[in-house]
């Protein structure tokens, strides 16, 4: 069985559809690749941003319910969400995410690397980690943001924790690795990709547990080549006493879910079939897809989903 590949997708809650898409594709340059509904509740979006493509361990996805209170951060949640940017890119991230009125705090150095800190609409801690390492992304030049200065995937992500040792038996199944200690943060480095590699556990003994809500991580999913190998961690994951959800076919690819002992919710997805299931790269994001089982239903679903407008860009000079 081949070690986890890292980072798939995080997702994430929303409230305003709207200004939930002008922050990602417009500010961030994350392209919306994927316009559809939460499977489960199809009263909903569910947004995909990504690379040109949707590569794995690019794509952010949300679920915005107009109008939804925003949760509390707690241990069992996620923390920040990290993209890579050149080492060069502070500054225009920094200028950039001040022209749109997002003020970033203090740049600081972590294992090595200057950190951005900011937060998106709904209060979700993002970071930006400047580091000049490989990212085998496919670059969206028709985005707002140029080549040298844009997005490069994740870096990973940081989950608090009440008690680390127990998540870390967890990711040591997937064949993570313990690359580091500093004070209460462990950080755990996965296999073989180059892009959403890091896991860092806050161990926060004492703290309150999260509560979901706008703003607050739903779960994050990690790689796996193919169905089979999924099958293999299925019953590697159960063998460990771990409650694992039989295999769920999301369209663009297939997921098991647990719950981590620590509470965060954990996905293994395969990245295939992929984004282009359903549509060619050019028009990726731009109209509603629905799965098979909810065509039929097009109409009605299509009409109770509230309005909005994928923003035009023009690349920065
Ligand atoms: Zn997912």
């Amino acid at each position: 069985m081949e070690r986890i590949q890292g980072l798939h997708h995080v997702t994430v809650m929303a409230s305003e559809p709207q200004a939930n898409v002008d922050f990602y594709h417009r500010v961030l340059g994350q392209r919306l690749i994927k316009t559809t509904v939460n499977f489960d509740d199809p009263g909903t979006y569910h947004f995909y941003y990504a690379d040109k493509v949707g590569t794995p361990g690019t794509v952010m996805t949300f679920f915005p319910w107009r109008g939804l209170k925003r949760g509390r951060v707690g241990n069992g949640e996620t923390a920040a969400v990290a993209y890579n940017i050149p080492s060069g890119s502070i500054g225009y991230w920094r200028d950039r995410l001040q022209g749109y009125g997002v003020l970033t705090e203090q740049p600081f150095e972590r294992w090595g690397s200057m950190v951005v800190p900011f937060a998106d609409p709904d209060g979700l801690r993002l970071e930006l980690v400047a580091n000049d390492a490989p990212a085998t992304i496919q670059h969206w030049a028709e985005g707002p943001v140029p080549e040298a200065h844009a997005l490069r995937g994740f870096h990973g992500v940081t989950l608090n924790v009440t008690r680390a040792a127990a998540t870390a038996r967890v990711l040591d199944l997937m064949g993570y690795e313990m690359a580091g200690v500093d004070g209460n943060r462990t950080r755990f480095k996965g296999a073989s990709n180059d892009i959403g590699l890091y896991i860092d556990l806050l161990e926060r003994p004492g703290e309150a547990q999260g509560q979901l809500g706008a703003g607050t991580v739903h779960h994050i999913a990690f790689r796996t080549v193919d169905d089979s190998e999924q099958l293999e961690y299925l019953e590697k994951f159960s063998r460990a006493g771990l409650s694992v959800s039989p295999v769920r076919d999301r369209q663009y690819f297939h997921s098991i879910y647990f719950r981590e002992p620590n509470g965060t919710l954990f996905e293994v997805a395969t990245d295939a079939p992929g984004f282009l299931y359903d549509e060619p790269v050019e028009t990726l994001g731009t109209a509603l897809k629905l799965p098979s089982w909810y065509e039929s239903q097009r109409a009605e679903i299509s009409a109770a989903l509230p309005k909005f407008e994928i923003p035009v860009v023009t690349t920065d000079a």
